[in-house]
């Protein structure tokens, strides 16, 4: 049987952190986490908590923390999460949510957190041109669309360009990426939990490049 893993991926907006984590979760059978999907799914599914949290995520502010650790915490309760671990995408953002992802872990804690390195003139320019499936999340971008006018390969959805994904709040996810998430790095490297992955290349380059780093993680410690 293939071993789960406790896994957080970090890295700027449009490093490919979902794409990236959608192959993992696949490849050791955990459950994807992604709290930026969750939220979504809350504003679409128009609750008064989807209505709360979409004012944050158009104008590209973080969520506070309490709400997004209560979330979380609710979801790595679960059983699958449990038994076989999870692939963490999009939390922790802040340094007050990776002191409490310890906490709620304790006392295994976490496996290994990637750091998906990409420079911020080519995030720009893949956030400029993603689009997304409005179903799914299935991203594409306006050089490699899908197959049929906008309509998604995966699932039939409708693939537009995401709400957030506009000048203004780039440039405020970007920034707060940079005050808030990136003192992570230096967190996670001091209690040897971090690994830094070149982000650029194909994805399936990229995907080899992480798994082989966590497997190397796991015959270190096997
Ligand atoms: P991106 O990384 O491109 O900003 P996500 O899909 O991960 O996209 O998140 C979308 C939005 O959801 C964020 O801009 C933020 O408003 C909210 N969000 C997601 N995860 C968190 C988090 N861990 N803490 C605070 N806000 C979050």
């Amino acid at each position: 049987m293939i071993p789960g893993a406790r896994l957080v991926v970090l890295g700027k907006q449009g490093a490919g952190k979902g794409t990236q984590c959608v192959r993992l979760a696949r490849h050791y059978v955990i459950p994807h986490i992604s709290t930026g999907e969750m939220f979504r799914a809350a504003v679409k599914g128009g609750t008064e908590f989807g209505r709360k949290a979409k004012a944050y995520m158009d104008t590209g502010e973080l969520v506070p923390d309490d709400v997004v650790i209560g979330v979380v915490r609710e979801r790595l309760d679960q059983d699958d999460t449990k038994e076989r671990g999870f692939c963490l995408d999009g939390f922790p953002r802040t340094v007050a949510q990776a002191e409490a992802l310890e906490e709620l872990l304790s006392p295994r804690g976490l496996d290994l957190v990637l750091d998906l390195e990409v420079p911020t003139d080519v995030v720009l320019r893949r956030l400029a041109t993603r689009r997304a499936c409005q179903d799914c999340g299935e991203n594409y971008s306006i050089d490699s669309p899908p197959k049929s006018a906008w309509i998604c390969d995966s699932c039939g959805g409708e693939v537009v360009q995401r709400e957030d994904d506009n000048v203004g709040a780039i440039r405020r996810r970007l920034d707060l990426y940079e005050k808030e998430t990136a003192p992570l790095i230096a967190w996670y490297m001091r209690a040897d939990k971090l690994v830094a992955v070149d982000g650029i290349g194909s994805p399936d380059d990229v995907t080899g490049r992480l798994v082989r780093a966590i497997d190397a993680r796991r015959a270190r410690h096997a």
